[in-house]
């Protein structure tokens, strides 16, 4: 009866010990995303689907949060709030040479890459009844830029200087979120809207599946922006993808690329497990969006400004990568 009770007595301190030394090595990350109608907010689920597959093996638990987008994550694992984010390509440069919103802050030092991820075009989506096609037949129309912790509003700005829009005299500009515009297009609140972001999506499916008709805008004329601008590339919206909207043919823009960002304070052995799995698991993680269609193990180390992490360099060391 004794040693009954102290066995069981045993049993239940070891059983306790196990599980505190379990908690103890779980290490829980959050990726950064956007708005939940965006491509960031599935691409961080997919990242932590891959990692936490393998919870078991490296006790990480990674967990998923919706933002305001590129800027808002860059700055929340900059100050410790987020381990990881996704960030626009553009961002990551100008982040890392402190400039745009980070002209004030200086260089962000400890801002590191992970890897790139898909392509992402700068999205001018309008309502027919605004009469622009082109991106100069904006004038006099209220348009929406993004809210300051998106990526895209910098992209809008940069696209208005390339083709001499003065937003402040020419337009009215609004800064909400992405993931408000296409109810606010549709109720007639504002004329167009700006999103940088993957094809295709929930916020542009949204907007163009309402009574209001709607149509994706060109972006011309933005050679000399894309000479003087590294970061950014010609890319075109595939409209099959969005049978609502009142387009015939692909839509001319400009683009970047949506990246995997971090901080140097991260441990090397969370981000090579983050790393590692998504490569080693590429085909399934290829399928959980149809944005990723074209990828590569090779494209995904391109576009990256940043130095790369010291954890995930080990992998791409040991996969052959670089
Ligand atoms: N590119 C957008 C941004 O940086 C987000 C796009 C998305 O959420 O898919 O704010």
């Amino acid at each position: 009866m004794k040693k009954g009770l102290f066995c069981s007595i045993a049993l239940a301190a070891g059983m306790l010990m196990s599980v505190t030394v379990a908690q103890a090595k779980t290490q829980f990350v959050t990726i950064g995303t956007g708005g939940i109608t965006g491509v960031y907010y599935p691409t961080g689920g997919a990242i932590a689907k891959m990692v936490n597959k393998k919870k078991k093996e490296y006790g990480i638990r990674a967990t998923v949060e919706s933002t305001g987008g590129s800027v808002f994550n860059i700055n929340a694992v900059m100050n410790g709030d987020l381990e990881f984010g996704v960030a626009q390509s553009d961002r990551q440069f100008q982040a890392i040479k402190g400039l745009a919103e980070w002209k004030d802050k200086g260089p962000q030092e400890d801002l590191q890459a992970v890897f790139s991820i898909y392509p992402e075009a700068v999205t001018l989506m309008a309502a027919v009844d605004a009469g622009a096609h082109d991106i100069v037949e904006l004038k006099g129309k209220r348009v929406n830029i993004g809210n300051p912790g998106s990526g895209h509003r910098q992209n809008a700005q940069d696209a208005f200087v390339a083709v001499n829009i003065d937003p402040e005299k020419d337009l009215t500009v609004e800064g909400i979120k992405a993931s408000e515009a296409p109810s606010l297009l549709q109720d007639g609140r504002i004329d167009a809207f700006f999103y940088t972001v993957g094809h295709p999506n929930g916020a542009i499916k949204e907007a163009t599946s309402g009574a209001r008709k709607v149509r994706f805008v060109s972006i011309n004329h933005v050679d000399e922006l894309l000479a003087s601008h590294p970061y950014y590339a010609k890319t075109f919206i595939p409209v099959a993808m969005y049978p609502g909207a009142q387009n015939e043919k692909d839509v001319p823009t400009f683009g970047v690329k949506a990246t995997l960002i971090t901080s140097a304070k991260v441990p090397d052995e969370v981000v090579y497990a983050i790393t590692k799995e998504v490569f080693e698991n590429f085909e399934e993680f290829k399928k959980l969006h149809p944005a990723y269609s074209t990828l590569t193990k090779e494209a995904m180390l391109e576009g990256l400004s940043a130095p790369i992490h010291p954890g995930a360099m080990k992998y791409y060391k040991e996969a052959g990568l670089k």
